[in-house]
């Protein structure tokens, strides 16, 4: 949505050379845009069954935690290594820029639950993969990933449903890296 788009300024060369960060913080400033933006992520998931929001650290929580209030489902954080203090399982994977490795407690998930997985931003898909991987090997069904902006030519969200079989939902695509 254009409106959303023009709301998240571009970063050059962070965090490192090369690299366009688009950043989301210009847009959750603004009033109109935070409301735009949990709103049509609302509007999407209400009647959908989603019985939990997976919210991937940290910008995820920033979007997840809203639209599972606005839809009556619970929230789960998905950590990086370390923070979670109960049992947890883990998978590794690649960024756009290092490596990394994320975590879920084991006892987030209930059977029947269905899962909208949520983040700001998907890139190569490395880390929504491993966090819709997580979701699964506890046995939930991921019913759709919603993401603020998808970078299409990073090939995340084609990755996902080649891989995993799940769609990614962007409100907003940029081009290029
Ligand atoms: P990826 O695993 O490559 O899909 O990268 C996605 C994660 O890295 C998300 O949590 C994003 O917040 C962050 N990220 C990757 N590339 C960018 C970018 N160009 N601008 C802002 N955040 C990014």
């Amino acid at each position: 949505m254009s409106v959303v788009k023009s709301k998240i300024r571009t970063i050059p060369d962070y965090p490192k050379k090369g690299i366009l960060f688009r950043d989301i913080t210009s847009l959750l400033l603004d009033p109109e845009g935070l409301a735009l933006t949990i709103g049509t992520f609302v509007d999407r998931y209400t009647g959908k069954g989603i019985t939990k929001v997976a919210g991937i650290e940290a910008r995820g929580f920033i979007v997840g935690a809203p639209v599972a209030f606005q839809l009556g489902a619970g929230f789960i954080p998905i950590r990086k290594k370390g923070k979670l203090p109960a049992e947890t399982v883990t998978e590794e994977y690649d960024l756009e820029y290092g490596k990394d490795v994320i975590e879920i407690h084991k006892d987030s998930i209930t059977p029947g639950d269905r899962i909208l997985l949520m983040d700001d931003l998907i890139a190569t898909g490395g880390t929504m993969l491993a966090a819709a991987r997580l979701l699964k090997r506890l046995g939930a069904e991921v019913a759709e990933a919603g993401v603020i902006i998808d970078l299409p030519d990073l090939g995340g969200a084609a990755k996902l449903k080649r891989d995993l079989g799940i769609e990614v939902y962007s409100i907003c695509e940029f081009e290029g890296h």
